[in-house]
């Protein structure tokens, strides 16, 4: 008689459980998605961060062409082994020439900047106070840290002096986004210095949305504050939103750069930056260091956007550099919106849940140097459109409340 095999159970995967995750993310409304986007488009793009329009720039694009050619498509190793070209030396020096700091260093991304400062000057027994509101990559940096990472309230200094004071004697940094990412907001830099300064304490400041828009020319937000080549300051820095490029670089004095190139270990360890990517962010700081109207006409266009927005009563902060935020009253409103002012052919950023704290939802729209006014005036008609004035009244009366 045959013997009667039991049925196998179902296989289940390792990862089943990503379908109960996926399933939880569908019934909140929270699904994301990847769209690629045309490489020529008929959308206005107000989404992007190319906040001076040098992304196609074809003085940038020839750079990252022959910097392929010359080098090749990749670094080929560690900055530390076969990483590092001329093309690579020469951008930490006129980086560091044209924002005023003594040394620079580039990375493969403002991402992996910021971990190689936190990680590298904190360590255990260190002390870091960081800003709520700080980019995700920063919060990752203070975790990777093994030090004690303090978080303070937003764009707090009296909270930061506190939390200092508190921890004498210890060896201490404060981190903050120069212009935060989500509300388009400035830290008070000068009040932050101050209060380290008090302290003997460092200051760590991530500049990706100031460099290129803010300070005489475009030369940062350190610069415009007095603080560029303190030797208590380091600078962080993102090369894919002024620049239209790709990596990342520390700023700062020679010392504190040195120390990074020995300790950071997403510099010792990451491939180094793209000769490509490395060329064109050099031709980018060639044309902003060439023409000091670049960063003036992105703020301009930010304030054109916000004055007109919120004359048509919309809710949105005075833009201190390029992100103009525009307050929704829920999720939904930011996703509906978004998706048809795109399908009128302009893109605009979204900001909801969890990429943000609960009960923030905004439609994110970043100026840049190259829009014209006809293109801003089509810009706003398109966002008046989309967004009906009730729901334009319930989100001011949500920022009021
Ligand atoms: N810091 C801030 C404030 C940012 O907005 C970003 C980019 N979104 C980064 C760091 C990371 O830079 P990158 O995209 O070059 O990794």
């Amino acid at each position: 008689m045959p013997q009667v095999q039991p049925t196998p159970p179902p296989r289940r995967s390792a990862f089943d459980w990503t379908e109960a995750e996926a399933r939880r993310r569908a019934e909140a409304g929270l699904v994301r998605t990847l769209r690629p986007r045309p490489a020529v488009s008929e959308l206005t793009d107000l989404a992007g961060n190319d906040y001076l329009g040098l992304t196609r720039h074809p003085e940038v694009t020839a750079a990252a062409a022959e910097a392929a050619r010359r080098w090749g498509a990749g670094a080929t190793g560690s900055r530390l082994v076969t990483g590092t070209t001329r093309l690579h030396t020469r951008l930490e020096e006129e980086l560091a020439a044209f924002c005023g700091f003594e040394a620079a260093l580039v990375f493969s991304s403002g991402y992996t900047a910021n971990l190689a400062a936190l990680t590298a000057l904190g360590g255990p027994g260190a002390l870091i106070v960081s800003d709520a509101a700080n980019h995700a990559s920063i919060v990752d940096g203070c975790r990777l840290a093994r030090a004690e990472a303090a978080v303070v309230p937003h764009a707090d200094p009296e909270a930061v002096r506190k939390t200092l004071e508190a921890h004498p004697g210890r060896r201490a940094f404060a981190v903050s986004d120069s212009v935060f990412s989500v509300d388009g907001d400035r830290a008070p830099l000068e009040e932050l210095a101050a209060a380290c300064r008090e302290h003997g304490a460092g200051l760590v400041v991530d500049d990706a949305h100031g460099f290129g828009v803010l300070g005489a020319g475009g030369r940062g937000a350190l610069h415009g504050a007095g603080l560029a080549g303190d030797e208590d300051v380091v600078a962080t820095l993102t090369l894919s939103k002024s620049l239209g490029s790709q990596g990342g670089a520390v700023l700062g004095p020679a010392r504190v750069i040195e120390h990074l190139v020995n300790a950071a270990r997403t510099f010792i360890f990451d491939t180094g930056l793209a000769p490509a990517a490395t060329g064109a962010a050099l031709a980018s700081l060639r044309l902003i260091a060439a023409d000091a109207g670049l960063a003036e006409r992105a703020r301009a266009v930010a304030t054109a956007l916000h004055r007109t927005l919120t004359e048509a009563g919309f809710t949105s902060a005075r833009p201190d550099a390029a992100v103009v935020s525009v307050h929704a009253p829920g999720p939904e409103e930011a996703l509906r919106w978004a998706a048809d002012c795109r399908e009128q052919g302009l893109s605009v950023g979204c900001f909801r849940p969890p990429s943000v704290p609960d009960g923030i939802s905004r439609l994110r729209l970043t100026a840049r140097a190259d829009l014209t006014d006809a293109e801003i005036e089509r810009a706003v008609a398109t966002i008046v459109r989309t967004a009906p004035p009730g729901a334009r009244r319930e989100a001011r009366a949500q920022a009021d409340g």
